[in-house]
């Protein structure tokens, strides 16, 4: 399990994270979910390590990664724009954080094979990013953050830049490939029915802290304060 304790992040005299203490499970697929500002990706981005923590524990199991840089994390993250290498085809951009760690080439060729048959793109691995649709990239940026068998998988607003139509079959698929490697994932989205369909427990954020967290069931049938009704679409 990941564990944040006691977790505040001030940015220029703002204290935009508030003591905040969560517990990600083993397996499971967590969505941050609020309003814009609340301080989703922020949390995101500590997780990663991306940002320090200014107070605060960050914990992977019985591992202490507060302190770590994000190279020392083995941490795999999506964001909406996914960020691919334009110059590199798809072979060579799922295969990167592997080359970079200097892997052998056969132990490369083969663990770029098997997340490519998951996240079906087998037959694209010769082409460049610019060739590919935006439902396909996302594919390809699934794999790469995957490829490395991370401790967590970060989604920050994955299926923001898809239309509805795509949106609504990766959304199956990115959890049909969380439920298949069984990674622990979190996913950060303001959008209620994402989290919903997606996940299996719903953290709501509101102004730096965590004010429910709850399976998609049971906050949609308690929620516990009119914030979280609200933002569910089911007002008292
Ligand atoms: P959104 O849904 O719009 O992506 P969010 O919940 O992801 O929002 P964050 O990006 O975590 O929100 O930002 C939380 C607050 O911290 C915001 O008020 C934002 O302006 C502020 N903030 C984030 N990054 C920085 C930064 N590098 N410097 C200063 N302020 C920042
Ligand atoms: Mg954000």
């Amino acid at each position: 399990q990941i564990s944040i304790r006691n977790f505040t992040k001030t940015f220029d005299a703002t204290t935009v994270i508030d003591d905040m203490n969560l517990t990600i499970r083993d397996g499971e697929m967590l969505a941050l979910l609020g309003p814009s500002g609340c301080g989703k990706s922020t949390t995101l981005f500590t997780i990663s390590g991306i940002h320090r923590m200014d107070k605060g524990q960050l914990m992977f199991g019985d591992r202490d990664v507060s302190g770590l840089p994000s190279q020392k994390r083995n941490v795999g993250v999506v964001f909406q724009n996914y960020a691919l290498y334009p110059h590199m085809n798809v072979f060579e951009n799922i295969a990167f954080p592997l080359t970079v760690r200097k892997d052998a080439k056969a132990d490369i060729d083969r663990e770029v094979r098997a997340i490519a048959a998951l996240t079906h793109i087998s037959e694209l691995l010769e082409r460049r990013p610019g060739q590919l649709s935006g439902g396909q990239q996302q594919r390809v940026a699934l794999a790469r953050a995957l490829v490395r068998k991370p401790d967590v998988l970060l989604l920050d607003e994955p299926l923001a830049n898809l239309d509805a139509k795509l949106r609504l079959e990766m959304r199956s698929e990115i959890r049909r490939i969380q439920l298949e490697t069984g990674i622990t994932a979190v996913l950060v989205t303001h959008d209620q029915v994402e989290a919903m369909s997606m996940c299996d427990r719903i953290a709501i954020m509101k102004k730096g802290e965590i004010v429910q967290i709850d399976t998609p069931a049971d906050m949609y049938s308690n929620p516990r304060t009119s914030f979280v009704a609200g933002f569910l679409g089911n007002p008292p």
